[in-house]
């Protein structure tokens, strides 16, 4: 059963920093989702498309056990799936709504292993595994602000990375893809991925918070070879 606006508010109002009124509801209905979700590829949206530079509106709960919010979400695991990713938020699949996935798998670590990281590397970025996760309307809260500094790529900026500094401990408020209320205490490299998708909720790019000097093309060495 979803919740009506008046329960979430009721709710909101023990989140902290949980505000529905201070942000626009989505103007986004499922009519039009359908649309977008018959017309759009299974490609994440790339840097220069405005969509990843605007601000996302809130949802209106009323509409997240539509079908179409739920087909909005199946394509965005798929987009990001199929890329290999470990996050991505509406906008990248042209939706401007204020909601992400995450999901990291043993595939993701092997992956990883394969190009090199040891098990200490791991351990250092905090890697663990996160079964897949859904967050709507989510509120950020940074619970330890060291910074980490570790290098990181977006599904929107394909082909380069970049080192980026981010809090090493958050936590989130949301509702699920249930439209129940969930709350999450997380560090290391889930609590990266949280801030990079939160970002692009905001309209903001790893890039704008990268060390510059660390951007680099994923596959540059290969240019170095005749
Ligand atoms: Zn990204």
């Amino acid at each position: 059963m979803a919740l009506s606006p008046s329960k979430l508010i009721k709710l909101g109002s023990s989140f902290d920093g949980f505000c529905l009124k201070c942000r626009q509801v989505s103007k986004w209905l499922p009519g039009s989702l359908t649309t977008l979700l018959n017309m759009d590829s299974l490609r994440a949206r790339q840097a220069g498309d405005p969509i990843l530079r605007a601000e996302a509106e809130t949802v209106d709960i009323t509409t997240i056990h539509s079908p179409e919010f739920k087909g909005m979400v199946e394509r965005m695991f798929k987009v990001m799936r199929r890329a290999k990713g470990h996050g991505i938020a509406a906008p990248q699949i042209g939706v401007g709504l204020r909601v992400f996935a995450i999901e990291f798998t043993g595939q993701h670590i092997k992956t990883l292993k394969d190009k090199g990281l040891s098990d200490k590397d791991i351990k250092r970025m905090g890697i663990a595994l996160v079964p897949p996760r859904v967050f709507i309307n989510p509120e950020l809260r940074i619970i330890d602000s060291t910074l980490l500094a570790f290098r990181e790529a977006c599904l929107s900026v394909e082909g380069f990375s970049a080192v980026v500094p981010r809090a090493k401990e958050i936590e989130i408020t949301a509702l699920d893809r249930e439209a129940r209320p969930v709350t999450w205490r997380t560090s290391g490299w889930p609590a990266r991925i949280v801030q990079h998708e939160v970002d692009h909720l905001k309209g903001n790019l790893y890039i704008d918070c990268m060390l510059y000097k660390s951007f680099m093309k994923n596959d540059w060495r290969d240019y170095t070879r005749k």
